[in-house]
């Protein structure tokens, strides 16, 4: 361990210690995050969009109230950044970025990958999306807009791909295997072949 990661992990303790002295929190508050924040991974937000695929009323509420949704599916939501979502239409293609840092709905994708922390990620995201997205694969016609949208410390965003062709009368289950992260973030859509290698 270097020297800055024992510096740091001092820090940490101290700092967990002031907060559960001064009655902000408790260990077992800090435990159950960490263990909620483990098991998240993008099998959640693959449930709450094939359900809002599938559901119309679930697909209302998501994209009026994200964390509202994200609780009606059973996931801990509590003292988190509340959570939008962004609806990709024939009209607009939606693109997450964090240009600050890494900010990430992480209670419905897990851990932030490593490209969308990428300072090159961050800056092209935001300068030449559209290059961005090709190199993806992802080819956003001209006539469609391309929105990006920053996540910020206050507001996470998760994006609600179009439902591929083809797809018709799958059950949600069945949908939500097509989804990658990506796809959440808005750098992929999904296609009815589902998930490619990466
Ligand atoms: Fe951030």
């Amino acid at each position: 361990m270097s020297d800055s990661q024992v510096e740091s992990d001092r820090l940490l303790v101290a700092l967990r210690g002031l907060l559960v002295a001064k009655g902000l929190t408790t260990p077992a508050e800090i435990a159950e995050r960490i263990r909620s924040t483990d098991t998240a991974s993008p099998a959640r937000g693959a449930a709450m969009v094939a359900r809002a695929w599938t559901d119309p009323e679930f697909r209302a509420l998501m994209l009026a109230d994200g964390t509202a949704a994200a609780e009606a599916m059973a996931i801990p939501m509590r003292g988190l950044p509340p959570l939008g979502v962004l609806e990709n239409t024939p009209e607009v293609h939606n693109l997450v970025v964090c240009t600050l840092c890494s900010c990430y709905p992480r209670a419905v994708l897990g851990y932030p990958p490593f490209w969308f922390k990428s300072a090159a990620y961050r800056a092209r995201a935001v300068r030449d999306p559209r290059g961005l997205l090709e190199e993806w694969g992802t080819v956003v016609p001209p006539a469609v807009k391309l929105r990006v949208v920053d996540s910020t410390a206050d507001y996470r965003w998760m994006v609600l791909p179009m439902r591929p062709a083809g797809t018709e009368g799958w059950p949600a289950e069945q949908l939500a295997g097509l989804l990658r992260e990506g796809d959440m973030i808005g750098v992929t859509v999904p296609t009815a072949t589902g998930p490619q290698p990466a």
